[in-house]
C-alpha cells in the first residue's frame, strides 16, 4: 500500500515537472541497457569511487577528446574553479565579468579574493579586452574569462595583457565542452580551463568537472586539495578538501563521451533551425559564433530590442511559459547584483551587461528536441511582435 502510494506521489511529481512540458534543455543519457553494462564490474571489484579504473578510464579518453595536455576530474565544475584558485595561491584582486553563472564570482569570492568586475562584447558576451587593462592594480593576481554560452574569449588579447602584468589566466570553460579555437583544444589555453560536467551541460557526469592544465606542480596541488592532501595509509602532506569524482559518474561519462558527436550533431540541427526561423525577424538577435571556433552547440541564446521587436524578454518569456515551454532568463541577474553581494558592487560600472541581462532569452536547445517544436517556438516568438 505504501509502496503504492509512494509511487503515486512519484507520478504526479513528474507530471508536473516533466510531462507535457518543454525545458531549456534536457540531459543527455545513454540507453538504460548501455549504462548497466558500463557499471556491471563495479559490483565485482566494490570500487565505487577514489580514482578507480572509470575514472582512470574517462580521463584518458577525456584528454584525448579535449586535445588537452593533462587533465583532472573533479566532484563538479565549481570545486574545478575554486580549488584552482587555491593551488595557485591567488591573492587580493581578481579580474571576471558579471555576466556568468554564480559559480564563477563564488569560486572567487569563497577564497578571499575580491573579484573585480570589467565590462562585457556585446556581440559575444566574454569580457571585453578594451576595457580589462585599466581594472588591473597591484593587487591584481589573475584574470577569470569565461567562455560564454561558448563563445570563446579574445584569447591572444587576455594572454598578452596577463603576460604583460604577471598575471595568471584561469578560464571557466563550463560551455565550451569539445570546441576548438582555430584547431586547439579550447582547454589548453589560459594557465588552467575548467570544465562543468553538470546534468545539464552538452557533456554529462551526472555531476563532475575537470581541470585542464599544462603544469605537473599545478596538478599535484589539485589532486591533494581533492583527496584530504593525502599521499598514502599514513601519510597526510597537506590540508584538503574532497571533490573526487566516483566511478558511477565516470561510467555515465564513458557512455555519453560515444554519442556525444552525435549529441552535438543534433544540437546543430536545431539551432539551424532557429536561425532559419528567427534570422529575419527584426529586433531578435540569435547568438553567432566565429569562424575561428568549431562550436558545440550548448546554449542559443536570442537578444529582444525591445525598441524594434515591441516585445520584451520578460514578455516573450511568459508568453512561452503560458504554453508551457520554458525558456530561460540566463545570465540574468547579473553575479554583481545578487543579494549576497548587497551594496559591495555597482552594476552600473558593467552597462553593457547591465543592458544583455535584461534583453537575453536562452531558447530551448538539446539533442531530442524536434524540429516541429522548434517551428511551435518560434511561431510563438513571432507572434509577440508587435
Ligand atoms: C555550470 C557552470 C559552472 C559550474 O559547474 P557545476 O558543475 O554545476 O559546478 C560554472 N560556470 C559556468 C559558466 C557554468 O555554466
Amino acid at each position: 500500500m505504501q509502496m503504492n502510494s509512494k509511487d503515486n506521489n512519484y507520478n504526479k511529481m513528474i507530471d508536473k515537472f516533466v510531462t507535457g512540458k518543454i525545458l531549456v534543455t534536457r540531459s543527455s543519457m545513454p540507453s538504460y541497457e548501455e549504462y548497466c553494462e558500463e557499471i556491471r564490474d563495479i559490483w565485482d571489484t566494490r570500487w565505487l569511487t577514489n580514482m578507480g579504473p572509470k575514472h582512470k578510464k574517462l580521463q584518458e579518453d577525456l584528454k584525448n577528446y579535449l586535445g588537452v595536455e593533462k587533465i583532472d576530474l573533479l566532484t563538479n565544475g565549481h570545486m574545478a574553479l575554486e580549488l584552482t584558485m587555491q593551488a595557485l595561491g591567488l591573492t587580493g584582486e581578481v579580474i571576471t565579468t558579471p555576466f556568468t553563472f554564480a559559480s564563477t564570482t563564488h569560486a572567487i569570492v569563497r577564497n578571499g579574493l575580491t573579484p573585480v568586475f570589467c565590462d562585457i562584447d556585446p556581440d559575444n558576451f566574454t569580457i571585453d579586452t578594451t576595457k580589462l587593462e585599466a581594472l588591473i592594480t597591484d593587487k591584481t593576481s589573475a584574470i577569470v574569462p569565461v567562455h560564454v554560452y561558448g563563445n570563446i574569449c579574445n584569447i591572444e588579447e587576455i594572454q598578452r595583457i596577463a603576460d604583460k602584468h604577471g598575471l595568471k589566466v584561469i578560464y571557466d570553460a563550463a560551455h565550451t565542452f569539445g570546441e576548438t579555437y582555430k584547431g586547439r583544444g579550447i582547454g589548453s589555453f589560459g594557465d588552467v580551463s575548467c570544465f562543468s560536467f553538470h546534468a545539464t551541460k552538452v557533456f554529462n557526469t551526472v555531476e563532475g568537472g575537470a581541470v585542464c592544465f599544462k603544469d605537473q606542480a599545478f596538478g599535484d596541488k589539485i589532486y591533494d586539495l581533492k583527496n584530504f592532501g593525502i599521499h598514502g595509509p599514513e601519510i597526510v602532506e597537506s590540508v584538503g578538501a574532497n571533490a573526487k569524482m566516483n566511478e558511477f559518474c565516470a561510467a555515465m561519462g564513458i557512455c555519453n563521451l560515444r554519442h556525444v558527436d552525435e549529441e552535438i550533431a543534433k544540437r546543430k540541427a536545431v539551432t539551424e533551425r532557429y536561425h532559419e526561423r528567427l534570422d529575419g525577424i527584426e529586433g531578435v538577435k540569435l547568438n553567432r559564433v566565429s569562424d575561428d571556433v568549431k562550436p558545440n552547440y550548448a546554449y542559443l541564446p536570442a537578444v529582444f530590442d525591445e525598441k524594434v521587436f515591441g516585445c520584451g524578454r520578460d514578455e516573450v518569456y511568459s508568453v512561452l511559459a503560458e504554453h508551457n515551454i520554458f525558456a530561460r532568463k540566463y545570465f540574468y541577474p547579473l553575479t554583481n547584483t545578487f543579494e549576497c553581494f548587497a551594496g559591495k558592487y555597482d552594476p552600473n560600472e558593467t552597462p553593457v551587461a547591465l543592458a544583455v541581462n535584461k534583453a537575453v532569452l536562452t531558447l530551448p536547445l538539446y539533442a531530442d528536441l524536434e524540429l516541429e517544436q522548434v517551428d511551435r517556438i518560434c511561431d510563438i516568438i513571432i507572434s509577440c511582435k508587435k
